[in-house]
């Protein structure tokens, strides 16, 4: 996924629900996925056949990964890591990605999208406790200070993202001061907080086949 440059509206049709890839079009009639609620390509409109237990296995990892848009390396190094983890692998799993610093952002409603808020990390944008860090990958923790640095607050994608933010909503693991320009992670994000429909369990058995 990281290597994907095609049309983002494509994966949601692929994967048959919204991954919101694209901002806040994602939340107007122009959704690709709303016009045209099949899967892509010339058989797109035919009959969605019955998947094999692998071909769900399958679909679930990849809808994931490009949820939130990560490189399958990547993607399966989070998974051994969860494995090792205490407690349930999918949702240890889960966990690790949602408190990626990339995700942390765009959940935060400083980026309209992960796309967007790799990049404005990258471009060191932020700060974790009142310190630079320009990693996307970074893993925030319970009680983490994530504010935009006083030379970026008027970058016109994060004012327009926080303004669009109350659409999205925060979760409530997170606590917005939009005023301030600053976030803070009050807990870890526990399986409920994610509300998009996963099956995570089906990628732990993808991957320990
Ligand atoms: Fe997916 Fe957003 Fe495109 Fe809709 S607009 S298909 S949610 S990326």
């Amino acid at each position: 996924m990281a290597n994907y440059s095609g049309p983002v509206c494509r994966l949601c049709r692929r994967e048959d629900m919204k991954l919101f890839l694209k901002g806040d079009r994602c939340y107007t009639d122009k959704c690709g996925y709303e016009r045209r609620a099949y899967a892509p390509g010339q058989h797109g409109q035919a009959r969605r056949r019955k998947l094999s237990n692998y071909g769900s296995q399958l679909r679930e990892k990849q809808k994931v990964k490009r949820l939130y848009g990560l490189a399958e390396r990547q993607f399966r190094g989070y998974y051994h890591k969860a494995i090792r983890m205490k407690g349930v692998a999918g949702e240890n799993l889960l966990q690790l990605l949602e408190r990626r610093l990339d995700n942390v952002i765009y959940r935060l409603g400083f980026a309209s999208d992960h796309a967007e808020a790799r990049q404005l990390v990258r471009h060191g944008h932020f700060l974790i406790n009142g310190h630079r860090v320009d990693i996307p990958s970074f893993l925030c923790r319970s009680g983490d200070q994530i504010e935009v640095k006083d030379g970026s607050k008027k970058i016109t994608r994060v004012l327009e993202s926080l303004g669009a933010v109350d659409r999205r909503g925060v979760p409530k693991w997170l606590e917005l001061d939009k005023d301030n320009f600053k976030g803070k992670l009050t807990a870890l994000p526990a399986r409920e907080d994610l509300t998009l429909p996963i099956r995570e369990q089906l990628i732990v058995e993808l991957y320990s086949r």
